[in-house]
């Protein structure tokens, strides 16, 4: 890491992706500073000695605070809100938390003199993809308010990078799920809409059934396919974007992050029951509006500008899955 980059504001830092962020940081002798208003994210997730700035981001006044108290050289940004079915129902709540809160940040980092973000998009700037592998310059499909907001915002820090005024990586993630070989943090929402989540209370006992949403897609068997990828290969990405923004040699690039490979909504079924010795009963009910039928990443380009390569593949993200979900009820 080059010196300049060392103390690091991570927004959201005590929700799911964010707290994989900081606990890597600190394995790496850096340091971590937490904004957060705790709305999904958890108190009990972050490690003791790490500050936690709470306050909300829709308030310019708190972030302001943050860069005043701590000398910020860069900011990972998670914080947002994330599920798409709310989105469309409850718009706004998007847009203000999204991107209103996410140019109330960036006007913080200007008037700091912050130049250098990570940025937490994701694959749904693509919409319902024809292609795949999926490349960075498909076109991008605004599908609902929840892809809009990471649009939008891809298009802020590119009109601020014109500007000379911040450096940024956007990071587009695929479907990121797991948890931390040592435990402690994971997934944790009270009505989970995501596959593996809701395969591991079914595995744990705690739902009967899964409902398994349409098998009838055009794929090998009928169920959506999609590209898994482990948080803590993720969160090694965010570093390694952080190194290539402070060494210079990478800025202003929307990068994707999966694991290169398809798997189907059975396949994870099935995959889960082998890894868990667990049986995962399930039930077909019909598709879930909005389903995109197969999302698979090219991952090229973040191992060509970042070196990275995901390590972890589907049994390690289930088996790590598995343990924080049984963590919780014991
Ligand atoms: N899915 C399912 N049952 C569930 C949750 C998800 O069949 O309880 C399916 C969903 O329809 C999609 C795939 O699993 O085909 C991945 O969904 P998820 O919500 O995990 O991620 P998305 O790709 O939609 O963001």
């Amino acid at each position: 890491m080059g010196r300049s980059i060392k103390n690091i504001l991570i927004t959201g830092g005590a929700g799911y992706i964010g707290s994989h962020m900081v606990r890597l940081l600190l394995e790496k002798g850096l340091k971590p500073v937490i904004f957060d208003n705790l709305s999904t994210g958890h108190k009990e997730f972050i490690p003791k000695g790490v500050p936690l700035v709470k306050g909300d981001l829709r308030n310019p006044g708190d972030i302001r605070k943050a860069f005043k108290k701590y000398s910020i050289d860069a900011v990972v940004h998670f914080a947002a809100v994330i599920v798409v079915p709310e989105s469309v129902s409850a718009p706004l709540k998007y847009y203000e938390n999204n991107v209103n809160a996410t140019v109330n940040l960036l006007q913080g980092m200007n008037e700091a003199g912050v130049r250098t973000i990570v940025f937490s998009s994701s694959a749904c700037v693509y919409g319902n993809p024809l292609k795949s592998p999926i490349l960075e310059n498909e076109p991008l499909k605004i599908e609902n308010p929840y892809g809009a907001t990471k649009v939008m915002v891809e298009q802020i820090l590119g009109d601020m990078s014109r500007a000379g005024q911040i450096n940024f990586i956007a990071l587009r993630y695929f479907n990121v799920a797991g948890a931390h070989s040592a435990g402690g943090i994971g997934i944790k929402m009270d009505k989970p809409t995501h596959l593996i989540p809701n395969v591991m209370r079914v595995a744990c006992g705690l739902k009967k059934e899964l409902t398994l949403f349409g098998n009838d897609y055009s794929t090998k068997d009928g169920t959506c396919v999609r590209d898994y990828v482990h948080v803590v290969d993720l969160a090694e990405a965010h570093l390694l974007a952080l190194k290539a923004l402070s060494s210079g040699k990478v800025k202003n690039e929307v990068i994707n992050l999966g694991n290169g490979r398809g798997f189907s909504v059975k396949q994870v079924i099935d995959a889960a029951v082998k890894v868990t010795g667990r049986p995962v009963p399930y039930k077909i009910v019909p598709r879930r509006p909005g389903d995109s039928v197969n999302v698979v990443a090219s991952y090229q380009k973040a191992r060509r500008l970042l070196g990275w390569v995901p390590k972890r593949g589907l049994d390690e993200i289930l088996a790590s899955a598995y343990q924080w979900e049984k963590s919780l009820y014991s």
